[in-house]
């Protein structure tokens, strides 16, 4: 058995094919049936009149006073029909009489009279009807068919038997002519058909070949190329699917890219540091105590630097990935925040910044207590950083239904509007030449904001700047209290 087509267009024709052969098929059969039958029809019309017209001559003869077997024969051969034989049996069985077939001479030449053993076989069927109405049947002969029409002659007491048969040759020619154009022009009609049904799908399937070769060749080096769109609203539809999806990669891949050239970048400027100090420091031979003191100090505040750095990378790339464990536990956030206040105010108070806690409301929740205290932290560290000497950070807690806001407040100079839209993004910094170029621990890398939102999130809350201006800068942290809060991994 013939495998089933694998390619689409080899499907397609294939259907196509089948789908228009079945009705050409069915049509051709019942046109085929339709002008047997009528032909059929039509002959036993014709020998019913040829043997009316006959029966009408007969009685016609016999009102001339003839006997009845002379009448017979008289009309015998008077009434004659193309392709037409009448005979007459009386009722045992006994032909009486039987005309040759055809009308004028020329006619009767190309008559065709059934050969001597054929007529024999139509007389035996006649008589084996016993007639009683009349009867029609189709008989084959060895090189013909004829239609016999036999009906009960009653004349004066007696019955008799009056038979046409009619030679179907021409009917056969014409029926065999048909079946002759059926087979040629069905299986033709269905070549052109599949033939065409094959070009169409081609060229219907043409935009998903060039879609397939366009894809093929798209890979990393070349991720900005987009797949052709068109070819019917379908194929452009997947079109547009498919290059919004590479979109999204490629959006994804710059920002990987990115993210891979700025960590390289921030790495740089602490390694060099520590490599640099080091350098000079083994420079010359002979060092006092306090030098070689200075230069570790440098080394330290390099390697806490690189330390940061590397853990919230770190940090980032494992909440990016999925593999950040976030622990679910019951805490109270005012200690969190307690906490987290008290840990930065020996750093506060070393740079005259003064810390104030206040409104501090009971706000249960789930979580992890280490994150959201880094969060704390970031927030915290920010304020103290910007804040001028003898300048305030305030902390203070509000339940908003079940929500609790924790807001972070400092007189600091603010953040530009035109860089409001862009501090939480991954190693984003206001002044990133004057950041980078300091190497102490409180210098960030641009990563405390990204990390604090992205905590936020895993706890189903917020991190936002409720308002930036010249002396008054305020973080707003949301996070859902009370019931389980919707922890989100990833973005
Ligand atoms: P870093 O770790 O370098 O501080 P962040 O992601 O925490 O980076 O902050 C991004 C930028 O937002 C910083 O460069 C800083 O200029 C600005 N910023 C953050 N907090 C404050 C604040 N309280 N006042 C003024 N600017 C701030």
């Amino acid at each position: 058995m013939p495998a089933w087509p694998s390619t689409l267009r080899a499907r397609l024709t294939l259907w196509y094919t089948v789908l228009l052969a079945v009705p050409l098929v069915a049509f051709a059969a019942a046109s085929y049936l339709v002008v047997e039958r009528t032909l059929e029809r039509r002959t036993d019309v014709f020998i019913s009149d040829a043997l009316n017209a006959f029966a009408r001559e007969l009685f016609a003869e016999r009102r001339a006073s003839m006997s009845v077997v002379q009448a017979m024969q008289t009309a015998v051969t008077e009434v004659k029909f193309r392709d037409l034989n009448i005979a007459i049996l009386d009722s045992t069985g006994r032909l009486v009489v039987m005309n040759a077939t055809g009308g004028t001479a020329e006619e009767l030449s190309t008559s065709r009279r059934p050969s001597a053993d054929v007529e024999q076989r139509l007389l035996a069927i006649v008589r084996q009807q016993n007639l009683r109405e009349p009867q029609a049947l189709t008989v084959d002969g060895a090189s013909e068919a004829f239609r016999i029409l036999s009906r009960p002659l009653p004349v004066e007491q007696q019955r008799f038997t009056l038979t046409g048969a009619y030679s179907l040759s021409d009917i056969d020619a014409v029926l065999s002519q048909l079946r002759a154009l059926f087979l040629v022009a069905i299986p033709g009609l269905l070549l052109v058909s599949a033939i065409g049904g094959s070009a169409m799908a081609r060229r219907s399937l043409a935009p998903v070949s060039a879609m397939s070769r366009q894809a093929a060749v798209i890979s990393a080096t070349n991720m900005y190329e987009r797949l052709p769109v068109g070819g019917g609203e379908e194929l452009a539809g997947l079109a547009r699917v498919v290059n919004g999806l590479l979109d999204r990669l490629e959006a994804s891949f710059d920002q990987q890219r990115r993210f891979v050239t700025d960590a390289s970048h921030e790495l740089r400027t602490p390694t060099a540091v520590v490599r640099t100090e080091a350098d000079v420091t083994l420079s010359r031979e002979h060092r006092t105590e306090v030098e070689y003191r200075e230069s570790v100090t440098v080394i330290q505040d390099a390697a806490r630097r690189l330390t940061r750095i590397v853990d919230d990378l770190f940090l980032l790339s494992r909440a990016d990935s999925g593999h950040l464990v976030m622990r679910r536990e019951p805490l109270d956030l005012e200690e969190l925040v307690q906490e987290a206040t008290r840990a930065v105010r020996s750093v506060a108070s070393e740079r005259g910044v003064d810390i104030v806690l206040r409104d501090v409301v009971e706000a249960p929740l789930t979580g992890d207590t280490d994150l959201l205290g880094r969060l704390l932290l970031n927030l915290l560290d920010n304020a103290i950083k910007h804040s001028p000497r003898g300048g305030t950070v305030d902390v203070t807690m509000q339940l908003r239904g079940a929500q609790c806001d924790v807001r972070v407040g400092d007189t600091g100079p603010g953040i530009p509007p035109d860089a409001l839209s862009r501090i939480f993004e991954r190693f984003y910094r206001v002044d990133s030449a004057r950041s980078r170029s300091e190497t102490s621990a409180t210098s960030g890398a641009g990563l405390g904001l990204a990390i604090a939102r992205r905590i936020a999130e895993m706890h189903g809350g917020t991190v936002d700047v409720a308002l930036s201006r010249p002396g008054r800068t305020e973080f707003v942290v949301s996070l859902p209290v009370g019931a389980q809060p919707a922890v989100r991994n990833r973005p």
